[in-house]
This record gives C-alpha cells, structure tokens and sequence, in this order.
C-alpha cells in the first residue's frame, strides 16, 4: 500500500495530537526468546507464563532461541520445556537463532553458522508436532547495519524458506522486567508493583501511540504485531497487560492473521542495524522516521535502568 506525501503527514500531526482514539487495532502477540530457561530450577521446573497462557485462550507465537536450553545443569528439563511450548496448540512456532548473535557484528558467515547450529533441532521438534516454521526474527531486529547487509540476510533467509518476521509495537518489556526482578530480589514489592504497572501503562501509550500513527498514515487502523519475552515481568503482568488492551477494545489475533492486513507487504526502506517497528521501516526515508520517532511516548524508566546494571557491574 502507498502512503501519501510527508509534508500531509506533518501537516496532520500539528493539528492532531497523539491520544487514545484510535485503540481499535487487532493485535497479534508474539514472545521472543522462549524458552526462558534462566530461571527455570528457581521456578520448581515450571513455566508460570506458559501455564497463564494455557488459561488466556488466545493465539500466541512464539520464537525459538534454540541455545537457551544449554543454559544451566538441566538441560533435559529445558529440553523438555521447549517441547511444552511447542507442542501447545494454541502455539506458532518461528525460529530466533541459536545464540542470539548480533548479527551487523558477526556477519553473514558466522550468523549462518549460528542459524544451522539450532536448527535442525527446532525443525524436527516442530515436525513432529505437525508444525512448520515459515518465519525467522532476527535477534535485536538487527537486518544488517548497510543495503548489503540487508540483502545478503533477506537473500540468505528466503534461500532456507524463512521470511522475516516483522513487529510493530514493543515496549521494552526486557528492561521494565530487570528493574522488577531487581525489585523481586530486594523483596520491595511495591516497587516491584509500581514498575509493573509503568511498563503496563507504557504498552498502552505504545499501542495509542502505533494506532495512532497508522490512522495518519493510512487512513485505518493496521493489524499490530507486539513483541515481547518469555520473562518473570510478563509471567506475571500479560494477563493484566491483555485485560487492558481488552478494554480499550484490541482484539487478539494470530500472527498469520495479521500479516495479512496489506501493510506487511510494503517494502522494508530502512538500512540501519536498529530494531525499529516495521511502521518505521515502511516509511520513505530518515527524516520520516525521525520526525515521528520524536513523538513516541517518552519513557523515564531507562535511566533507572542504566542506573541498576551500573550498579550491579561494579558489585
Ligand atoms: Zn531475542
């Protein structure tokens, strides 16, 4: 789909601020880096967010960090963890590398490597349980940090029948979850409350804000893709996370589901190594996306982050 002339857009957003009118998309949830294993003996060898899952209904996919289950002294109960997400039916399965390398860092050939080291193992599970794996998400959302580089991974991606997996809304869910665990481990539950409520609240801004820009751009809400983790925060907050977005009337859909909406076709125009939306990435040129990326929802929670990994390096 085409979108009209940038200047319209600024034109647009003088006169329209960005407010939660627009909370109508239908969403598609997707979980990276599963299995979590970090914290798997801790947890008695349970998913807590697994078992949520079980009791939410709702389409969920999923991509695979294959060497996470080499993590720890219990690989066969990771093992086996892996084979639980894969094996739910309400599961789709996509692939997410081996050992998350970055991959405008290593390069083609060592990501390659990466990529075939886990993947035989991801495939045969997914075979057998009569699943397939058609997408691919690059760790960090990292396409390459030039045109080369994105050309050789989109090349080397479709040559083993992948395509890249896109997403639109995300919200650093991976650093409110190392403030709460922070939380967690002082026992401060309040704060442990309070933060899981900013990143809540933080996802809700993120999808007006998404909704928002979508209805500027193409006149309609988009189906939204979410991405976030297999971590403690979402363990304990996707539930909440989910009845709120409820009330503010997104609907939940599959991944395939969405990516039907004529947007995903649009051409990925962006060259750098950041993992931006797709929104983003659909757009014309750098001075688009810098004049939107400014009006995103501000977030404070970063310096405290900042802050806590100082502290925990120099302990
Ligand atoms: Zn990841």
């Amino acid at each position: 789909m085409k979108h009209c002339y940038p200047f319209l857009f600024i034109l647009l957003f003088i006169t329209g601020p960005f407010d939660s009118a627009y909370g109508q998309s239908s969403v598609a949830i997707t979980i990276d880096d599963v299995p979590g294993t970090g914290k798997l003996q801790k947890d008695n060898f349970t998913s807590q967010l697994l078992q949520e899952l079980d009791s939410l209904n709702i389409p969920v996919t999923i991509f695979i960090t294959e060497g996470l289950i080499y993590k720890g002294d219990r690989v066969d109960k990771n093992f086996e963890l892996l084979k639980n997400w894969m094996n739910r039916g309400y599961t789709t399965i996509g692939y997410h590398s081996s050992r998350h390398p970055r991959y405008s860092e290593v390069g083609l050939d060592s990501f390659k490597i990466d990529v075939e080291r886990g993947e035989n193992l991801v495939k045969q599970l997914a075979q057998s349980k009569g699943k397939s794996i058609n997408y691919f998400r690059l760790p960090y959302n990292d396409l390459g940090k030039d045109s080369l580089q994105h050309a050789d991974i989109e090349r080397y991606l479709s040559s083993k029948n992948y395509k890249i997996a896109p997403f639109t809304v995300e919200s650093a869910d991976w650093m409110f979850n190392y403030i709460y665990e922070y939380y967690l481990e002082k026992k401060d539950s309040v704060k442990a409350r309070e933060t899981a409520g900013n990143y809540i609240a933080k996802t809700l801004e993120y999808f007006d804000f998404f909704d928002s820009l979508a209805w500027k751009i193409y006149g309609r809400p988009i189906n939204q893709v979410y991405l976030c983790h297999d971590n403690r925060l979402n363990a304990d907050y996707l539930p909440v996370l989910l009845i709120e977005m409820k009330k503010k009337k997104h609907g939940i859909i599959s991944f395939d589901e969405a990516l039907q909406d004529n947007v995903y076709q649009q051409k990925d125009n962006y060259y750098k190594k950041w993992g931006i939306s797709w929104i983003y990435r659909w757009m014309k040129n750098q001075e688009e996306i810098s004049f939107f990326s400014k009006k995103e929802p501000e977030d404070d929670s970063y310096d405290l982050y900042k802050k806590l990994v100082q502290e925990k390096k120099e302990q």
